[in-house]
C-alpha cells in the first residue's frame, strides 16, 4: 500500500479544517482513516418507518410520497419551504427545508422519494429539519449497514464516510499483514476483507471478526517489536563476583529461585554489550530489595559506580540504613544524598562522587539535580519506578552514558498488560515470597465487631510483636483525617492503657517520620497510628498486625500494598478490614477478594476486571499505549495469543530473513507508536 502514508489533505473536499478535525481523531494518513474504528453502526438493511420512532431524535429511513409544497414565513421576515408527505404506513411527515429552497424545484408533489431523517414527534404528526432525501434507495445506504464514526468540530458522518471511502479504494488492494500461512490457522480475516468489513460489514457478525483480526495484528506487531528488542543471549550462565557470594553467604536464608532466576536475567543484562533497561517486578515483600543491592554488587565489582533513587526520603532512609549494614562490611563505599543534607555536607558528596570514591550513591531525585556528576555511573536502580515522572527518569539516565537500568515496581501488573504497557523493557518477575512466610490472615470486621479485633491484637502485643493502625486519608481533606486519626490514636491509649504508640501522618517532617519508624522498627512502640503514610517500602518484619479502617474506601491495590507491610517475616500476620455499613456492592466485591486471596497478581486480575485498565496505578501515566482495535480488558485471549506467536517467531527467525516472513519485515516498524 505505496499511498498508505500520504496525508489526508490529498483527498477531494478535505481542506484545512477538516484536516485539523481529523487530526483531533488522530487521523493524519490515509492508514489512519481506514484504521479508523466506527463507534457503532446503524442496520440500514430494512426500512424503518415514522410509526417505529417513539422516542424524539429517532433516525427513520424509508420510502414517502409528497403531498404538499408550502412556503411559511420565516422570523427573519424571509419564507421557509415547508413539504409534507406520507410513508407507506400513511403517517405525515413535515419536511422544513432551512435555506433548502432549491428542493422545490427537485420534489414533485405525487413523486416518491427515500428519506433518511432525524425527526421529532408533536401531536401526531412528525417533523424533521435535518434529512437527506434521494431518489435512489442506495443513495442513501439502504439496504447496508452503516458505519456511525466518532466525530469532532464540524466533521459529519457524510464527511467521514466519504473521506474513508476514498482511501479504503486509494489503497486496494489492501495487503495482507502477516503471512499467509497465519490467517486459516488463526482463523482470521485477510486484511483486505478485514478493512472492508469494519466499515462495510454484510453482516453484524462481520464486524466482530474484522475486529478481532485488526486487533491481533495490531498486539501482535506490538509483542513482535518488544520480543525483537530483547537480548537472547542467555546461554552463558553469567559469573557471580566475589563480592556478590561474600553478601550471599552473610545472609541468614538463601535466595528464593525466582531471586535466582531475575538476578541471573540481571546479570547477563549487564554483562551484554548493549544497556539493560530491564523492569523488576516482584510483589509486596518478595525480597526485591535484595536483589537490586546483589546486582549492584555485580557492577561495583567491575569498578563501575551505582546509582539507587527512591521515591521518598523515608525509603530513600531506610534503604541507605539498609545497605549500609549489608554492603559496607563488604568494603562497598556508599553515600546518602537527598534535598535535606546541609550545603557543607552536600559539597563534600558531590566532590566524592565526582572523584569516584564512591560506588554506592543512595537517594532521592536529589541524586540527579544539575550539579551532581558521576565519575562512571554505569548502573541506575530506580525503586517503585512509576512513582517518577518521565523528565525525573530522564535526568537521572542523562548523569551516564547508556546507563543500565533497572526499574522496580510493587504494583503487580498482570503479565500480560505489563508487556504491553512496558513493551520496551525486559521483564523479570518475582512471584512467589521468601520460604517460610505465612500467608497473611485477612479478616473482614464490621464496625459493630471491632471490640473483638483490639482483643485479639492484643494477644500479639503480648508476644512482642507490633501493629499498625491505618486510617484512610479522605481525598481533598488531609486536615479531615488528621483528625480522625488523632481521635483514633486517642480511643486506641484508652483501649490499650499499657503499651507506648506514636501517630504518623503527613504533617509531620520527614525526619520526625524517620525517626518514630526507627523507634517503632526497634521495638519501643506496640503500634502506630497513621494515614496512609505506612507506604510502599517500609519493612519492619516484627509488626504482624495490620488494621485498616474504612477499608471499603480503598481501592484493591491500595489494600494489597498496605497489607503488605506485614507477613515480612516466618511470624503468622494478620489484616483486619474494618468496613461501614451499606457499602457498595463494588467494595464488597473487593474486600471479599481481599479476603480470599493474598497474591499480588491474581488481585491486579481482579482488579483489572472491576475496573479497567486504564485506572490500574502505576500504568496511568502510560498514556502513550493507544491501541485502536483490541481491548486490553477484553482481549486477554488474543493478547496471549499474539505473545506465543512473537515468541515463536522471534525464537525462530528474529532477523525475519525467512521469506514467508518478508510481509512481517514491512510492517514491524513503523506501525507502532
Ligand atoms: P519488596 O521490596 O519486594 O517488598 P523487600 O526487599 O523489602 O521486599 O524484602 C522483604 C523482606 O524479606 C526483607 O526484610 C528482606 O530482608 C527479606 N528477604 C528478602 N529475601 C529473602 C529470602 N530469600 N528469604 C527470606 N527473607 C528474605
Ligand atoms: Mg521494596
Amino acid at each position: 500500500m505505496k499511498d498508505e502514508g500520504k496525508s489526508i489533505i490529498n483527498i477531494p473536499r478535505i481542506g484545512k479544517a477538516a484536516k485539523a478535525d481529523f487530526e483531533n481523531l488522530g487521523v493524519k494518513t490515509y492508514r489512519d482513516l481506514i484504521s479508523l474504528c466506527p463507534r457503532a453502526y446503524e442496520d440500514r438493511r430494512s426500512e424503518r418507518r415514522l410509526k417505529s420512532s417513539s422516542v424524539d431524535n429517532t433516525t427513520i429511513y424509508c420510502r414517502i410520497r409528497i403531498e404538499r409544497k408550502d412556503y411559511i414565513p420565516s422570523k427573519k421576515g424571509g419564507r421557509t419551504l415547508k413539504i409534507l408527505a406520507r410513508d407507506d404506513d400513511q403517517s405525515i411527515l413535515e419536511l422544513y427545508c432551512f435555506n433548502r429552497d432549491y428542493l422545490d424545484k427537485r420534489l414533485h408533489i405525487g413523486s416518491e422519494y427515500y428519506i433518511s431523517a432525524s425527526v421529532s414527534r408533536m401531536k401526531g404528526i412528525y417533523r424533521a429539519g435535518a434529512f437527506e432525501i434521494k431518489e435512489n434507495a442506495s443513495e442513501l445506504g439502504f439496504g447496508k449497514i452503516l458505519p456511525i464514526y466518532p466525530l469532532s468540530g464540524n466533521l459529519n458522518q457524510k464527511t467521514v464516510r466519504s473521506a474513508v471511502d476514498y482511501a479504503l479504494s486509494a489503497l486496494s488492494p489492501i495487503e495482507d499483514e502477516l503471512p499467509y500461512s497465519f490467517y486459516d490457522r488463526l482463523g482470521l480475516m485477510h486484511h483486505a476483507k478485514a478493512y472492508l468489513y469494519l466499515h462495510h460489514p454484510e453482516k453484524m457478525s462481520y464486524v466482530e471478526m474484522a475486529r478481532r483480526t485488526l486487533a491481533f495484528s495490531e498486539l501482535f506487531f506490538l509483542e513482535l517489536e518488544s520480543t525483537r528488542e530483547k537480548n537472547y543471549h542467555r546461554t552463558v550462565r553469567p559469573v557471580v563476583t566475589s563480592l556478590e557470594k561474600k553478601l550471599i553467604g552473610s545472609l541468614p536464608f538463601s535466595l528464593t529461585d525466582d531471586q535466582e532466576k531475575a538476578l541471573d536475567e540481571i546479570r547477563a543484562d549487564l554483562d551484554s554489550s548493549s544497556p539493560m533497561n530491564r523492569l523488576l517486578e516482584g510483589d509486596v515483600g518478595s525480597g526485591k530489595t535484595l536483589v537490586a543491592w546483589l546486582s549492584a554488587l555485580h557492577e561495583i565489582a567491575k569498578g563501575a559506580q551505582v546509582a539507587f533513587m527512591a521515591p521518598t526520603e523515608l525509603l530513600a532512609k531506610q534503604h541507605a540504613e539498609n545497605a549500609a549494614s549489608l554492603l559496607e562490611p563488604l568494603g562497598v563505599r556508599i553515600c546518602y544524598l537527598t534535598g535535606a543534607i546541609s550545603e557543607k555536607g552536600r559539597g563534600l558528596l558531590l566532590r566524592a562522587l565526582e572523584n569516584g570514591d564512591v560506588d554506592l550513591a543512595i537517594g532521592t531525585h536529589a541524586l540527579f539535580t544539575d550539579d551532581v556528576a558521576f565519575r562512571n555511573l554505569r548502573y541506575v536502580i530506580i525503586d517503585e519506578q512509576h512513582r517518577f515522572g518521565v523528565e525525573q527518569r530522564k535526568q537521572l539516565i542523562g548523569k551516564a552514558k547508556d546507563p543500565n537500568i533497572l526499574s522496580m515496581t510493587a504494583t503487580p501488573i498482570p503479565r500480560s498488560l505489563a508487556l504491553i504497557f512496558f513493551s520496551n523493557l525486559d521483564l523479570s518477575v518475582i512471584k512467589t515470597k521468601p520460604n517460610g512466610r505465612l500467608p497473611i490472615k485477612t479478616y473482614l470486621v464490621s464496625e459493630g465487631k471491632r471490640d473483638e479485633m483490639f482483643r485479639s491484637i492484643e494477644v500479639e502485643f503480648q508476644r512482642g510483636h507490633q501493629a499498625y493502625f491505618v486510617y484512610p486519608r479522605i481525598e481533598e481533606d488531609e486536615e479531615g483525617s488528621i483528625k480522625a486519626v488523632e481521635k483514633m490514636y486517642e480511643e486506641l491509649r484508652f483501649i490499650y492503657p499499657g503499651y507506648e504508640s506514636r501517630m504518623i501522618h503527613s504533617h509531620l517532617k520527614d525526619e520526625e517520620k524517620v525517626d518514630i519508624l526507627n523507634r517503632f522498627r526497634a521495638g519501643e512502640y506496640a503500634y502506630l497510628v497513621s494515614t496512609s503514610v505506612i507506604e510502599v517500602g517500609i519493612d519492619i518484619p516484627n509488626a504482624t498486625c495490620m488494621v485498616i479502617e474504612h477499608a471499603d474506601r480503598f481501592g484493591l491495590a491500595a489494600l494489597h500494598q498496605l497489607r503488605g507491610r506485614v507477613g515480612r517475616s516466618s511470624l503468622p500476620s494478620y489484616c483486619f478490614l474494618v468496613y461501614s455499613n451499606g457499602i457498595s456492592e463494588d467494595a464488597k466485591e473487593r474486600l471479599k477478594v481481599m479476603r480470599e486471596t493474598n497474591d499480588g497478581f491474581v488481585i491486579a486480575e481482579k482488579d483489572l476486571a472491576i475496573r479497567g485498565p486504564g485506572e490500574i496505578s502505576g500504568s496511568r501515566q502510560s498514556g502513550f499505549l493507544k491501541l485502536k482495535f483490541a481491548s486490553l480488558v477484553e482481549d486477554t485471549d488474543l493478547i496471549a495469543l499474539a505473545k506465543e506467536e512473537a515468541e515463536r517467531i522471534s525464537k525462530d527467525d528474529k532477523g525475519l530473513i525467512k521469506a514467508e516472513n518478508a510481509i512481517l519485515r514491512k510492517h514491524v516498524k513503523g506501525n507502532i507508536f
